[in-house]
């Protein structure tokens, strides 16, 4: 039997994992009253955002068995959002000039993001309720709760039981890999982006990356500096896309990968032959949860986290069973070529995917509905409606031809989604400069995409966001 939200208002809760989802989720579980424990199996919060020059034993992380490093940050990553626009509502990411360590660039590195993190778990005295070093591998229902399997750093096992559980363990470090045929005898080395750090191993290489999100994108762009060539392969590119791309002479695109040869060679399906030295393989990451066990309620099939009622709660198992963080963000923008700087015959359409999520954004608004729920405050539909919902967004994917794996991604829904979750928790929509400021991002990215960091055209939304921050006292 599904596990029941009690009538108590003030509810225990565990929630799983200290990143900026959990932070956040925790903040609001005790605003709401609830008690709450962060289990976190690293040794201090911000999740991703810890930087690790370690990677793992396995390039492309395949080996069920490997010892996971969670981060997937590499040594040069910026914020690909303004930071105006990428904090949490209440608490602006605004640079620290008491502070000359920290990065005030409007892009930051990954460093100023967990400067930025630390800052908030210290604001709000959450690290008071993190159980570092503690991994929860096993998560059940038990009667009308939850038990919670852990294991701290010392091989100790411990069983608790909650009232309810909020899932926010991430979904960027478990592999996905691009399958190309003839890649098995092919010589070369692969590896994934997660285990991708730093460029200078792929010196006076030729590296093929497959992919051309933001992290393809970025990390090409950071190994043709000590590259001797860069190709990057996409499979959302006509089969004809043969393109040296603007901001460096040794970087290509290209369509997807047709095969690759045991003599080393890579074929593309525009025809074009390269003998490369490496594979990177920028192909994204999948949700995974191996400590959830539900009983075949919840599964994964081809990246679709379901059943879940709005991304948040499975029906059968809500109040008390939420996910935080799983949607994500990714508009696609045609440019005719040459507008793209790039020499090509003039009906060329390039497609380009733009990853810009209001993440902690985001995670805050679903926390603030998760924790208003379990509170009592705010009400769900009953299971069998929201059920209904899931299966009716469920057919609208479908009719839309789009596959499972785009269950949880918002593309030009993203604002509408925020509204709705803060509509159900009395907060204002999302502000119009951080709705522009993401439009903006998006077009700066897709025609500047190595300077968009740099250079921008919208100082007023900055000066909006700033009067927006005065204005309620957060700065
Ligand atoms: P994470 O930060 O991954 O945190 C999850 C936490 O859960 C970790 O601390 C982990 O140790 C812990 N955990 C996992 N499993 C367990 C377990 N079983 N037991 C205990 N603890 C566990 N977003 C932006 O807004 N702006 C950006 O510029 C941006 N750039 C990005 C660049 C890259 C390369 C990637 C991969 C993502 C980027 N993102 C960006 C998205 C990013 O994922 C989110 O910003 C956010 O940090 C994710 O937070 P999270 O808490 O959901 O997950």
């Amino acid at each position: 039997m599904a596990p029941a939200c009690s009538r108590t208002n003030s509810l225990h809760v565990a929630v799983i994992g200290a990143g900026a989802a959990g932070l956040a989720a925790a903040r609001e579980l005790r605003r709401e009253s609830h008690s709450v424990i962060i289990f976190e199996r690293g040794t201090q919060v911000g999740g991703l955002w810890v930087y690790t020059p370690q990677t793992e034993p396995d390039p492309l992380s395949l080996d069920p068995n490997r010892t996971v490093v969670h981060s997937s940050v590499y040594d040069s990553l910026r914020t690909n959002l303004p930071r105006e626009c990428m904090g949490y509502r209440d608490f602006p990411f605004v640079p620290r000039n008491d502070d000359a360590s920290r990065d005030p660039r409007r892009y930051p590195s990954h460093r100023e993001v967990l400067a930025y993190l630390q800052d908030f778990a210290r604001e709000f005295n959450l690290e008071e309720m993190v159980r570092f070093e503690t991994e929860v591998v096993c998560v059940e229902p038990e009667g009308q709760k939850w038990k919670i399997r852990s294991k701290s750093s010392d091989g100790i096992f411990k069983d608790e039981i909650f009232d309810s559980v909020v899932v926010c363990n991430g979904h960027y470090t478990e592999p996905r890999v691009a399958h190309v045929p003839g890649i098995d005898s092919w010589p070369g080395k692969q590896i994934h982006s997660h285990n991708y750090r730093v460029p200078y191993p792929f010196k006076d290489q030729v590296v093929v990356v497959i992919g051309n999100f933001a992290s393809g994108s970025d990390i090409s762009r950071d190994i043709t500096g000590v590259a001797k060539e860069v190709h990057i392969a996409s499979r959302s590119n006509p089969s004809e896309t043969y393109q040296k791309l603007p901001g460096s002479n040794n970087l290509w695109l290209h369509s997807m990968i047709e095969s690759a040869r045991k003599d080393g060679s890579i074929i593309f399906k525009n025809g074009k032959v390269v003998q490369a030295n490496t594979i990177v393989h920028c192909t994204g990451y999948k949700y995974h949860f191996p400590f959830l066990n539900t009983n075949g309620y919840i599964t994964v099939d081809d990246n679709c986290v379901g059943p879940l009622y709005k991304h948040v709660f499975p029906p059968a198992l809500a109040p008390t069973l939420s996910f935080i963080g799983l949607p994500w963000m990714v508009k696609y923008l045609s440019f005719i070529l040459p507008s793209f700087g790039i020499s090509s015959s003039p009906n060329h359409i390039l497609l380009l995917f733009l990853n810009q999520t209001l993440q902690f954004f985001m995670f805050e608004l679903q926390s603030k509905w998760v924790a208003a729920v379990l509170s009592g405050r705010v009400t769900l539909p009953s299971s069998d409606r929201m059920m209904e919902d899931v299966t009716a967004f469920y057919a609208k994917r479908d009719a839309n031809k789009l596959p499972k794996r785009y269950t949880h991604k918002l593309g030009e829904c993203q604002v509408d989604y925020l509204d709705w979750i803060a509509e159900q928790v009395g907060a204002p929509p999302v502000e119009h400069w951080r709705a522009e400021e993401v439009h903006g991002g998006y077009r700066r990215l897709a025609t500047q995409s190595d300077t968009f960091r740099d250079k921008w055209d919208d100082d007023h939304l900055i000066l909006e966001a700033y009067e927006d921050f005065l204005r309620q006292k957060l700065i």
